[in-house]
C-alpha cells in the first residue's frame, strides 16, 4: 500500500520503506514509529492518507471523511483494505 503526505505530495511505498529514516522495505505504514516523520517535509503520521485508486472527486469525497476520523476509525478503515 502507498500513503501519501498531505503537505508536499511524498508518497511512502510500504514495498520500499524509507531509506532516508532507515525504514526497511516492507514496513506497513502502522507499524512505523509514531515519531516518524514525512522525510521531505517533515509532516507527521497523521498528515499521510491512503493512496487510492480513485477519480479526483472521489479523493475529495474520501478525504472529507478520512480528516474526521479518529486515529481508531483510521485504523480499521486501513485493516479493511488490507
Ligand atoms: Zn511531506
Amino acid at each position: 500500500m502507498k500513503w501519501k503526505c498531505s503537505y508536499c505530495g511524498y508518497v511512502y511505498d510500504e514495498d520500499e520503506g524509507d531509506p532516508l529514516s532507515d525504514i526497511p522495505p516492507g514496513t506497513k505504514f502502522e507499524d512505523l514509529p509514531d515519531d516518524w516523520k514525512c522525510p521531505i517535509c517533515g509532516a507527521p503520521k497523521d498528515m499521510f492518507y491512503p493512496l487510492l485508486d480513485m477519480s479526483r472527486k472521489e479523493l475529495k469525497e474520501f478525504l472529507k471523511k478520512w480528516r474526521k476520523m479518529s486515529q481508531e476509525e483510521r485504523k480499521k478503515f486501513v485493516e479493511g483494505l488490507r
